[in-house]
């Protein structure tokens, strides 16, 4: 039998270290050390339920489990065969306990690829993750395939970058595989810093070998021969794990010099960044990685022609790597035939807010809002009525109701004055008012703005003016129009990311809930 015990963030977080240890007294105590195995894993996405217990072959999943719990689990279950009902999985609304994970609505409707490691291997362990696949990705394109045949595979899959942009990954590819120059680079951006969103933060936690592999199979394509990963410092266990996997990676041959046998080289090493939420904009991370301050510049030129220290550069972030070797190992069409016309594959959630189930999820892209906030998370807490779901991290729009059974798709959710973003989404209830939420989100963009540029630097800072002034019951006639002629030219002259998008929230909201503001303003409260 196998314990497996999440040792994600959140799990640790809720005492998971403890649940461990005592499985690993208890099964030595009662004389199993040779019969079952106790592992650690990645996050297996319901972190409000934490620490989560999975045991296998039945595949039972125990929830909220705490080291008095093991004892118990230990006997009842290892020892005598028979699940522990009180602490299996149980509805909100209902009395039905769920013995396996795969039978819980959280699960039953997402598709894990870029998450299908996590919460099954332990990342610290390179041979489970080989054993999984691992490397096989690799391995097939360093032997089977030329480095044009690995972009033109990803080309057509259609994969497109998960990170905030959506631009299609082999285009990316073959520009720099293009571009003149005897070095190159591949840049991982594991800078998540969307307030609420830890998609990258769970792969790099439950699955680090992947991003090495996915690295090293986009080195091969473009003619590179080094790597860097940058890493938010607040990721802790994920730096640590990345550390333990290369290091791995380097002895078993697979990273480094002569890559099996192939002669092929890469080698890749870590940047840690220090949480400045502008350095995810991929010339300012760039710059960070050099050791410069880290601020966005104008494109052109592109760092797939002029990245990294002046040489052509590919950037993709965490979960745009971790669909890589899946594309390799199964094919382009396997990947395209998942999701929709437009979008293929999946995306994966952080969803959060006023919703009963908040954790990650990994849906096919096209799966419409209404079935990730419903059928995947148990719809909104205390019975409240929804209101709006903002997706995109704090520069995303809100959608009101009437959008529910909209698909989820990049261009979608641009036409909906959202985004897909790195995969933000925060649902909002009857008691939400929505001109707070776009002055909170604001607050946060304005603080993160860099300030190179005046429309960000001093638009932001007035649009927050106005919408301070609104909430404090001091709002004048016109104030929404000016809002809006503000946020248009913040969006249209910004020259980076941060900036063209820092006033999607407040366009949205006086998009779909003008009314609350001239309710504000003609009120005065
Ligand atoms: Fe800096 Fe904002 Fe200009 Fe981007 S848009 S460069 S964050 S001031």
């Amino acid at each position: 039998a196998h314990v497996l015990v999440c040792k994600g963030t959140g799990c640790t977080a809720s005492g998971s270290e403890a649940v461990l240890d005592a499985f690993e007294k208890e099964i030595e105590k009662k004389g199993l050390s040779k019969e079952v195995k106790v592992v650690q894993t990645g996050c297996l996405g319901l972190c409000e339920l934490g620490p989560n217990v999975l045991i296998y072959p039945e595949g039972s999943y125990y929830c909220t489990v705490k080291p008095e719990d093991v004892p118990e689990i230990v006997e009842e279950h290892l020892l005598k065969g028979r699940i522990v009902e009180r602490l299996l999985y149980k509805e909100p609304d209902t009395k039905e306990r769920f013995r396996s994970l795969m039978d819980i609505d959280f699960y039953k409707k997402q598709k894990r690829i870029a998450l299908r490691h996590c919460g099954l291997i332990n990342p610290e362990i390179i041979e489970e993750y080989i054993a999984n696949d691992g490397y096989a990705a690799l391995a097939k394109a360093l032997t089977q395939m030329k480095p044009q045949e690995v972009i033109d595979e990803i080309k057509k899959s259609g994969l497109r970058g998960r990170g905030g942009g959506g631009f299609p990954t082999g285009n990316k590819w073959q520009f720099a595989a293009n571009a003149e120059g005897d070095i190159k680079y591949v840049v991982c951006n594991a800078d998540e810093g969307d307030p609420g969103a830890f998609m990258d933060r769970s792969v790099l936690e439950g699955d680090p070998h992947t991003i090495l592999e996915a690295m090293e199979i986009a080195g091969y394509a473009i003619g590179a021969s080094e790597g860097y990963i940058y890493v938010r410092a607040e990721y802790p266990i994920a730096v640590k794990r990345l550390e333990i996997a290369i290091e791995q990676a380097r002895n078993h041959g697979l990273l480094g010099e002569n890559i099996l046998g192939t002669g092929f080289n890469f080698d890749i090493f870590l940047r840690l960044g220090s949480g400045a939420f502008v350095c995810g904009e991929e010339t300012a991370l760039l710059a960070s990685v050099e050791g410069r301050r880290g601020e966005p510049r104008p494109r052109p030129p592109f760092p797939a022609n002029k990245g990294l220290w002046g040489k052509p550069t590919i950037i993709n972030n965490v979960e745009t790597f971790a669909n890589v070797p899946e594309i390799i190992l199964k094919g382009a069409d396997w990947f395209s035939s998942i999701g929709s016309e437009k979008s293929k594959g999946t995306k994966v959630f952080a969803v959060g807010g006023k919703i009963n189930h908040t954790g990650l999820v990994e849906i096919p892209m096209g799966t419409p809002l209404r079935e990730v906030i419903y059928d995947i998370c148990g719809g909104i807490a205390n019975n409240k009525k929804f209101k709006a779901v903002q997706t995109g991290g704090p520069s995303g729009g809100c959608l009101p109701a009437s959008l529910l059974d909209m698909p989820i798709e990049y261009d979608t959710l641009v036409q909906a004055g959202s985004m897909m973003g790195s995969g933000g989404m925060i649902v909002m209830d009857e008691d939400n008012c929505m001109v707070d939420i776009a002055k909170f989100f604001l607050t946060f963009t304005q603080e993160e703005s860099c300030g190179k540029c005046p429309p960000c630097r001093i638009g932001t800072k007035r649009m927050l003016e106005i919408l301070e002034r609104i909430t404090n019951g001091e709002g004048r006639e016109g104030d929404i129009e000016l809002l809006e002629n503000l946020a248009n030219s913040v969006k249209a002259s910004a020259l980076c990311g941060l900036g063209q998008t820092a006033p999607n929230p407040v366009l949205s909201t006086i998009r779909y809930f003008r009314d609350e503001y001239e309710a504000h303003i003609k009120d005065k409260k």
